[in-house]
């Protein structure tokens, strides 16, 4: 897997920004999370499409923590295995998931949770279960204590 420390863009297809936001909103007020995929090309990574996943996080803890359901992630693996996508250098490029009621910016939880180095993590931060959804993306740099994230711009595609 591609792991661009120098990424600083991110182009997101208007549909694949559409799904986030409606998954965001359905599942207020927990937490929603998925996988984004594309390519990286030009310095940019290309996000193409998403699959949203179920969080398996503990019920309790939904509300402001997420985890993947890890078959989704096999799934898409395989998937992508098996179609060649990754003849043409598709991959998961990061996650995304939602701050129900709060903003876009990494929690403690994000800083402290095991999302990879030089992976895209895109958060969506709806303020209600309707409305429009503020969505921000971040690069994972460091790791352990010297963790962060890296903003990234975000353009829409058509
Ligand atoms: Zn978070």
């Amino acid at each position: 897997m591609h792991r661009p420390r120098k990424l600083l863009e991110l182009t997101l297809a208007r549909r694949a920004r559409l799904l986030i936001a409606a998954d965001a909103r359905a599942r207020f007020p927990e937490e929603c999370c998925g996988l984004l995929i594309g390519v990286l090309r030009a310095g940019k990574a290309h996000v193409t499409r998403v699959v949203p996943a179920a969080n398996v996080a503990p019920p309790a803890r939904r509300r402001r923590h997420f985890e993947i359901d890890p078959g989704a992630l096999f799934a898409v693996r395989r998937t992508l295995r098996e179609s060649g996508a990754t003849r043409h250098r598709e991959a998961i490029l990061g996650y995304f998931h939602s701050h129900p009621g709060g903003n876009a910016l990494p929690s403690g939880a994000d800083l402290a949770g095991a999302h990879e180095v030089g992976l895209v993590t895109l958060i969506a931060a709806p303020p209600r279960k309707a409305g429009v959804v503020p969505l921000r993306a971040w690069l994972r740099l460091g790791g352990g204590p010297s963790s962060r994230f890296r903003p990234l711009k975000i353009t829409t595609d058509l």
